[in-house]
């Protein structure tokens, strides 16, 4: 184990919550802010950069009500526990999909959300909160992954000294990296790369960087778009698996993606 990066992690009562939708907000192109209310929200904890709740939707494209349900993965963007009117929890939601068919039940069900609509969630099972010892970092991030992007920059700002930070943003329309608006300072770059070579160029840009012993690295996204990234900074460069923390957060053609399944099959460490 790597000293520097060694994290406090802690657990929390598991417990499934029901939560009321207060409003709808759209963050950036092609995402919507839902924030939720409800009692069920006090004790929320959601203190770790990368913490995920799962949330649970009506199975299908939410057109029937069979009463079963799909379970999805989603980022604590905020939490307010002290909010008027009680503890309020905002989700990101990429709205995945096209022409108005939104690609999985999660993504149907934000589409549609109106003030008043319930749904329950679990979790976060455990959070880590991050290395305290990290002198830089470089953030991968699609989509989906801006919302716990985010919530490392504001980490790393809540840390005391500043970090350099760089975020590579990898997204389809390159008006949703304005998701990241805002969290522009000195020492910190994003950088967007949009369109079908998108991939190629972050990886291109992860080559270029300047990675230290003390740059710690997240990156999340497309699973198998991960793969030669990971195989970079672990196999080639050989940083420890504490210095890089990849995770896939949805796998193209596969609904429901497992994000404890390794995102490189030829390496499960
Ligand atoms: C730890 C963690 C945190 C996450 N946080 C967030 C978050 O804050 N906000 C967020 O929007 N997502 C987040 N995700 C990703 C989200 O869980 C997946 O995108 C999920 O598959 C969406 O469910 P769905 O029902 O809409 O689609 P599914 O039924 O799972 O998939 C249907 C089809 O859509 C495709 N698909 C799934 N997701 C996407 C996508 N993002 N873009 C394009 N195609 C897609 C699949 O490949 C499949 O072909 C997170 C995932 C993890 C593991």
């Amino acid at each position: 184990m790597t000293e520097r990066f060694a994290r406090e992690r802690m657990r929390h009562e598991l417990r499934r919550r029901a939560l009321t939708v207060l409003r709808t907000a759209e963050v950036a192109p092609g995402m919507v802010r839902i924030t939720f209310g409800g009692g069920d929200l006090e004790g929320f904890a959601a203190p770790g950069p990368a913490d995920h709740v799962k949330a649970f939707f009506p199975a299908g494209d939410g057109s029937t009500d069979g009463g079963s349900t799909v379970a999805r993965d989603y980022t604590p963007r905020a939490f307010r526990p002290d909010a008027q009117g009680g503890p309020e929890l905002d989700l990101d939601f990429v709205l995945h999909g096209h022409a108005g068919a939104f690609g999985g039940p999660a993504a149907a069900w934000a589409a549609a959300a109106q003030p008043g609509d319930t749904i329950e969630i679990g979790g976060p099972r455990g959070s880590a909160l991050p290395p305290r010892g990290i002198e830089s970092a470089i953030l991968v991030a699609d989509e989906s992954a801006l919302p716990a992007a985010a919530r490392w920059l504001e980490a790393l700002d809540a840390s005391g000294a500043p970090v350099p930070t760089t975020v590579l943003i990898g997204v389809e329309d390159a008006a949703t990296a304005a998701y990241l608006a805002g969290y522009e300072h000195e020492g910190r770059e994003l950088r967007c790369f949009a369109g079908a070579d998108r991939d190629a160029r972050i990886a291109e840009a992860l080559r270029d960087a300047e990675i230290g012993e003390g740059t710690f690295l997240f990156l999340a996204g497309e699973s198998t778009a991960l793969i030669p990234l990971r195989r970079y900074l672990r196999r080639e460069l050989g940083l420890p698996k504490e210095q890089v923390d990849v995770s896939g957060y949805w796998k193209r053609g596969t609904a429901g993606h497992d994000h404890h399944a390794p995102v490189d099959p030829d390496d499960a460490d």
